[in-house]
């Protein structure tokens, strides 16, 4: 199994080579309505209610090290959020997915934040009747890989904080197991964790249990027994990879209520996401958790993460001759 030394410094690598990429799909890629184009030229109408009223649903897979990684449980759940939602992915699963892999094999990017979104289209809900098609809309692009805490960060840790200032949204409200961009109250506690001196904020269930934060899922580890909220919460992709990894490593996790209070006594805490991966914390509310120091079982957890980018079970190599581009060189 690699080291994080060796994880980051293949990454690092890699990522020079693409740095000095000319290609022209480098920097990113994006489909919009049936066309390629460089992410950065990319445009959506105006009036899409997906940008309109965050009518809307999305996913993030990853690609790493050339590899699709569990592109197949992203687009269940984007499937899923649809259904929820009443939207209707515009293309069959199928094309979607390859669709995707040509656009990595042309961009040249080897490792990849992927995004797919689905929107409500041009015409909004309200009059609609229920045997109305509305035509829904689909967008996808791809870009190097995202960091939600630094390469750097993660061999020491970052600062959390629980929010204060405000509560995850309530399931009744807003399904958190759809993702959906209304952050609005996860910017809040992006402000607020900023306030604080912190980056990362923990949100809780207005009950005193933990949620998840921006963009992240939360798991705690005390005596051994790791921790992951299970209401209010997205099912991240990367938090069933920890539940997996757990597994293999013979540790018991379990997925329920998690009372805030089990924090501040936690012996380890990490949170995990697509863009970052396993990503762990070392002081909550501005003291530090245990030492201070990323205790064991986040770092088994974080080892046996990135091996998996690595397992037939979990991922699959893209062929990039297929896009015209090899390692990144035309
Ligand atoms: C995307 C996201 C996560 C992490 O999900 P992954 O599938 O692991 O990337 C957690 N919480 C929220 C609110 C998210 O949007």
């Amino acid at each position: 199994m690699a080291t994080m030394n060796e994880v980051f410094a293949g990454y690092e690598a890699r990522q020079e080579v693409l740095n000095n990429s000319s290609n022209r799909f480098a920097k990113g890629i994006a489909w919009v309505e049936g066309e390629l184009v460089p992410l950065h030229e990319a445009r959506i109408p105006l009036l899409d209610q997906g940008f309109m009223h965050s009518d809307l649903t999305y996913d993030v897979p990853s690609v790493w090290d050339g590899r699709f990684f569990r592109l197949d449980d992203h687009l269940n759940r984007l499937i899923a959020s649809c259904k929820k939602m009443r939207l209707c992915l515009p293309l069959p699963r199928e094309e979607v997915k390859s669709i995707l892999v040509d656009m990595v094999a042309k961009s040249g990017i080897r490792d990849a934040f992927v995004e797919l979104i689905v929107t409500r289209g041009l015409t909004g809900v309200r009059g609609a009747r229920p045997q109305d098609l509305l035509k829904n809309n689909l967008y996808m692009f791809i870009q190097p890989y995202v960091w939600v805490m630094d390469p750097e960060v993660q061999r020491r840790g970052g600062a959390a904080i629980v929010a204060r200032t405000v509560r995850r949204i309530p399931p009744g409200s807003i399904d958190p197991t759809i993702k959906n961009l209304m952050w609005g109250d996860l910017v809040r506690g992006l402000f607020e964790a900023s306030d604080r001196g912190a980056t990362y904020p923990f949100l809780t269930d207005g009950d005193a249990n933990l949620t998840e934060g921006s963009g992240f899922n939360i798991v705690l580890v005390k005596n051994g027994v790791l921790y992951t909220p299970e209401r209010g919460v997205l099912l991240g992709i990367t938090r069933k990879s920890v539940i997996d990894a757990a597994e293999a490593n013979g540790l018991e996790i379990r997925a329920e209520f998690v009372p805030v209070e089990l924090a501040y006594q936690a012996d380890e805490i990490f949170m995990c996401t697509t863009a970052g991966g396993i990503m762990p914390i070392n002081t909550l509310d501005g003291k530090p958790i245990k030492d201070g120091n990323v205790g064991p079982i986040t770092k088994m957890i974080w080892d046996t993460y990135w091996a998996m980018h690595y397992d037939d079970r979990y991922s699959f190599e893209i062929d990039f001759s297929r896009g015209g581009y090899q390692n990144g060189v035309h």
